[in-house]
């Protein structure tokens, strides 16, 4: 049994990592300032004595003896981090200096949750880990891409100088049960739209492209990831190279919804990358054999069922 840190583990990814930590017969330690989780995201695990949940924000300091630590803090929905742009770059930056730092004194081995957006509005496509990316660095986008890729230059720096065992990977959209209704991103916009009969609405043409990938396949690979041998740390595009358009999505959603609801156009934000699909063929190689499982349609059919449920009860 290892003890396992998970920051931001009361939100989207980090609540069904813990699920599965705990079930694989660890102790967790779950910390969470609630900005954009909540502990009705964990309120499963805590009748469970090998859980742990602390209020507590990564831009400070935090102590504990660790055997692994997962480093998901800091808001994901364009939305919510452009909100407070300057804490989206604190809670990327001294968040993983304070994680690496927890590392470093524990020996812990530490992985990043990185982003897809490390390679900005690309002009490589699909992407492969060895590119560089296409990131603005002074738009609106840009606390959350630039504080993720100085959170990656920051995981290399502790590697190379103090020796601290470092994994990266780097997620592509990921969707499923327990996003946030009201989070802004496409996924959980639509099916909320299309549940409530209301307007779907496409930002720019929807010609605009993205890869989807459900929770359960990201957190299968997260957890080959942290087994991978030290020798291999990242970073590793983590996501489903199966690419649609926001178009195709928003006409999925409304079909397997049986919505009668209308789309309609909205402005594009800015910096909106045009396309994005992950080369996974590096994943599939390291983490033996991993590759997705989870069909679009039929992680849609179960991200449905609990918006369903969530707005009955
Ligand atoms: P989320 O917003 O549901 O989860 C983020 C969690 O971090 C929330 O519980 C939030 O309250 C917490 N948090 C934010 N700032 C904090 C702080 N200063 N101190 C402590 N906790 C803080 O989003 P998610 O989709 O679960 O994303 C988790 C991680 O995965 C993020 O780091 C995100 O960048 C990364 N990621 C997600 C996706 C995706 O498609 N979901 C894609 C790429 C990367
Ligand atoms: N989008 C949209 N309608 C919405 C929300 C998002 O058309 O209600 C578009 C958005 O402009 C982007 C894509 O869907 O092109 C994915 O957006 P999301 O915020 O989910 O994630 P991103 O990949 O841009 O970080």
């Amino acid at each position: 049994m290892k003890k396992i840190l998970v920051t931001g583990g009361a939100g989207f990814i980090g609540s069904h990592l813990c699920e599965r930590l705990l079930n694989d017969g660890h102790d967790v330690i779950c910390i969470d300032n609630y900005f954009t989780g909540s502990r009705n995201n964990v309120l499963h695990l805590l009748s469970n004595k090998h859980f742990e949940l602390v209020r507590h924000d990564v831009t400070e300091r935090y102590m504990a003896e660790v055997d692994e630590i997962y480093n998901l803090a800091c808001p994901a929905s364009p939305v919510h981090y452009q909100y407070n742009p300057i804490k989206t770059i604190k809670t990327s930056v001294m968040g993983t200096i304070n994680m690496l730092g927890l590392a470093k004194r524990t020996k812990a081995k530490i992985l990043q949750a990185s982003t897809s957006e490390v390679y900005g509005d690309p002009t490589v496509h699909p992407q492969p880990e060895n590119y560089w990316g296409n990131v603005n660095c002074i738009g609106v986008r840009s606390c959350y891409d630039e504080g993720k890729r100085c959170a990656e230059t920051l995981f290399m720096d502790y590697h190379r100088q103090n020796n601290v065992r470092i994994k990266i990977i780097r997620i592509f959209n990921t969707y499923g049960p327990r996003m946030h209704p009201n989070d802004g991103r496409v996924v959980s916009n639509f099916i909320v739209q299309a549940l409530a009969g209301k307007d779907i609405t496409i930002y720019g043409d929807g010609r605009q492209t993205r890869s989807f990938q459900y929770i359960d396949d990201l957190v299968e690979a997260m957890i080959r990831m942290m087994a991978t041998p030290d020798d291999f740390i990242g970073p590793l595009n983590v996501g489903n190279p199966v690419e649609f358009t926001i178009l195709e999505l928003a006409e999925k959603i409304i079909r397997l919804a049986g919505a009668r609801s209308k789309i309609t156009f909205r402005p594009l934000p800015a910096d909106d990358p045009k396309q994005r699909r992950p080369d996974i063929a590096l994943a599939k190689k390291a983490l033996n054999g991993w590759q997705p499982t989870i069909p679009l349609d039929e992680g849609l059919t179960r991200t449905m069922t609990y918006f369903t449920h969530r707005t009955l009860i």
